[in-house]
């Protein structure tokens, strides 16, 4: 098999290579970041030194962020510690937020895959316990991108905290989270050249934020723990490079846009979701009718291509999507939708490469391109 192709960058991406030096630094040397000696000293500076870079990939304090295991413990945190009796999310939240407490309540989406305006704010009025509305910035499977500051003007009008999980957006567009005007905002350090396993819940000056690991009193009392320093340094490293590099992803788009375009040329049955909305550069929800998206998968696989299905991010398992369906896409459709989501290893020869491998499966696989059987 020739070089395999990675366009599964929603999943995971690559790891800068300075993020790996970062880590590997601190794996060599030694000291608790709560120790007051010279070797816990130089651990707490380098916890710092990543939260300056990744309060300024968002634009907001290094005292506002709380480290975390990652982007789902990050938003778990923030569903269950702003203190908020009822919980409204949009449907097409990530399941770390849709799943983080019971009773949620979701708003609808268009068929484009952005939040309906007009039902939250109806939910809003419907009551006067108070809220917090979750609505992510950009979506992980289409890569919609979400009106979050309109959600806030409606929701700040209702007494309403908001929570916004950038964790897909993070890296991809520019993040400006005064200007936004969100309480909260989650954000993974894998999804952006760092490390998987660590992630940030980023306050609003005093939103309140009841801590759900307790004990040693770390983070400013907001996340329990000795800190997970190399995740932290590998992090910052990442944030930093990913704010350099914006241009470099938002440049993605030319080649995605590319390629749909050469798909579309193929498949006149082809679909594309979110398609008609703002997009996150690097992501493509596509439809190839009739064929199985695990057929596909498998398909890819074998010509050595990574790509994904449906809500494929956790643990392997290939389930209907939520996002597609509440866009309203029937459930056959829907089932045959993969992600392409490109990144910053990806070069046009892999986007040559897929473009090719896609028609083969398509002449294949699709009842369209088969030739119709004359019955005898
Ligand atoms: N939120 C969104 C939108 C995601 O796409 C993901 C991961 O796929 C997460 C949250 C979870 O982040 P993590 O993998 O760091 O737990």
């Amino acid at each position: 098999m020739t070089d395999r192709i990675y366009l599964d960058h929603n999943a995971t991406t690559p790891m800068r290579p300075q993020a790996i030096a970062a880590v590997e630094e601190v794996m060599r040397g030694v000291g608790n970041a709560s120790s007051v000696h010279s070797f816990g000293r130089a651990m707490r500076a380098r916890v710092e030194r990543a939260r300056e870079a990744v309060a300024a990939l968002v634009a907001a304090r290094p005292a506002d962020v709380v480290f975390t295991g990652g982007g789902t413990e990050a938003n778990n945190s923030v569903v269950r510690g702003a203190a908020r009796r009822r919980v409204i999310v949009s449907a097409i939240e990530h399941d770390s937020v849709r799943s983080a407490t019971d009773d949620v309540e979701f708003i609808p989406v268009t068929s484009s895959g952005i939040v309906d305006l007009a039902a939250l704010e109806r939910m809003l009025a419907a009551s006067d316990v108070p809220a917090l509305v979750s609505v992510m910035l950009a979506n992980n499977e289409t890569g919609a991108i979400q009106p979050v500051a309109e959600v806030v003007r409606i929701a700040r009008a209702a007494g309403a905290a908001v929570h916004c999980d950038a964790v897909q957006a993070a890296g991809k567009i520019a993040i400006d989270m005064p200007t936004l005007g969100v309480d909260y905002l989650s954000l993974s350090a894998h999804k952006l050249g760092g490390p998987q396993g660590v992630g940030a819940v980023v306050l609003r000056a005093d939103a309140p934020f009841n801590a759900m690991a307790r004990g040693g009193g770390q983070e400013r009392g907001r996340r329990a723990g000795t800190e997970n320093v190399a995740g932290a340094a590998g992090f910052g490293v990442a944030a930093a490079i990913a704010r350099e590099n914006l241009d470099g992803i938002a440049g993605l788009s030319a080649l995605r846009d590319g390629m749909e375009r050469d798909l579309a040329r193929i498949a006149p049955d082809i679909c594309f979701y979110g398609a008609d909305t703002a997009r996150l550069p690097n992501t493509s929800c596509v439809a190839m009718p009739g064929v199985p998206a695990t057929t596909q998968l498998m398909a890819f696989d074998l010509a050595g291509i990574a790509v994904s299905a449906g809500s494929a991010c956790s643990s392997g398992k290939v389930s209907a999507s939520h996002v597609l369906a509440a866009m309203g896409a029937g459930a056959g459709e829907a089932a045959s939708a993969l992600r392409v989501s490109l990144g910053w290893t990806t070069q046009a020869g892999d986007i040559a490469r897929f473009v090719a491998a896609w028609h083969e499966v398509y002449r294949r696989l699709s009842p369209a391109a088969r030739p119709a059987t004359v019955a005898a």
